[in-house]
């Protein structure tokens, strides 16, 4: 099977943008079958994230929108389309279509990136060997981009990819028991059209929203290193240089908060004193607001710290604030 690649010059040629992630919830049950073959390329023509062009066996880096990752199984609705298709549900008013290509090439470069040598191991390592539940799935293995509107007025940030989630599907929060709470929630908030985000080609349509990690890869026991946190910062912080109608960062426990005050201060924007994390806790940093929410991890929901209800109370003052004067 081709090997991964990771030529800029594919990078900016394919441009394609998908996103996928969560708080890995599922990282350690029991593996089987292994079969290490099956994270490699071999892949059908999809269309591309762009959404005019057919693009046969993409290479590895690109995201999940564009590459399929079971033959005849899993497509993708490229960002552009998933922004702005008709829902069942009423979502947050759309503004101004704003190009999304350079979106898509951070996306691309986030999906090739290999900067941390554990991570890469764990992620390609988890997809070979799976879970029982998930044997007949192609991992995506890969760093996971984030997903949504490129018009969102809410960036809604996690920790880091679940082992079995987002390293599973490819989209950000998709697969897991965090990404169940947290799409629930976005629909109920208007932000999504379906409560549930199982693979990438579910038809779920996110909008006024944009969901990321701090940290593209799935990581052991879930824990990030300082230093794969502070290597994975720039990505965030092109984002958000690109997602220029965001207001509002919704940042998903403690490790979302601090990861989303570094990347501000990467971008100039400092708070005074530094800004402690809690549920509903709220700092102005900058043109931002900065809103706390504990982490729908099942550590958090099954214990009753996190409620479905605290989701929607936190959405729904994101959303004021999104909708409210800058
Ligand atoms: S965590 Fe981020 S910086 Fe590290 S390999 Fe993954 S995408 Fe690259």
């Amino acid at each position: 099977m081709p090997s991964a690649t990771n030529d800029p010059r594919h990078r900016r040629r394919r441009a394609g943008a998908a996103r996928g992630n969560a708080l890995g919830d599922e990282a350690t049950e029991a593996t089987t079958d292994a079969r290490p073959d099956e994270t490699t390329d071999a892949r059908p023509a999809v269309p591309d994230a762009l959404g005019d062009e057919l693009v046969a066996a993409p290479p590895a880096h690109m995201a999940p929108s564009q590459a399929a990752h079971s033959p005849g199984v899993h497509t993708h609705m490229a960002p552009s389309q998933a922004a702005h298709s008709p829902g069942t549900h009423t979502l947050m008013a759309p503004r101004e279509p704003i190009d999304d290509r350079a979106l898509a090439d951070v996306a691309a470069d986030i999906v090739a990136c290999r900067a941390c040598p554990r991570l890469v191991e764990w992620r390609e390592r988890v997809g070979r060997e799976r879970v029982a539940r998930f044997a007949s799935w192609t991992y995506w293995a890969r760093p996971v981009p984030g997903y949504g509107d490129p018009a969102a007025r809410i960036l809604i940030l996690g920790l880091a990819p679940a082992a079995h989630g987002g390293n599973r599907t490819g989209r950000v929060f998709t697969g897991d028991r965090s990404g169940d709470v947290l799409y629930a929630a976005m629909y109920r908030a208007g932000l999504a059209n379906q409560p549930t985000s199982v693979s990438v080609d579910d038809g779920l349509n996110v909008q006024g929203a944009y969901v990321a990690a701090a940290v593209r890869c799935a990581p052991p026991a879930n824990r990030p290193l300082p230093a794969e946190r502070d290597r994975c910062m720039p990505y965030l912080a092109r984002e958000l240089r690109l997602l220029t109608e965001v207001r509002v960062i919704v940042a998903l426990g403690a490790f979302g908060w601090d990861a989303g005050l570094r990347a501000l201060a990467s971008l100039g924007h400092r708070a005074r004193p530094r800004p402690r994390f809690g549920h509903a806790a709220e700092a102005r940093v900058g043109p931002y607001t900065l809103l706390g929410c504990f982490h729908p991890s099942q550590q958090n929901t099954f214990t009753g710290r996190l409620t479905a209800a605290m989701v929607d109370d936190v959405l729904a003052r994101a959303r004021a604030l999104a909708e409210g004067p800058a």
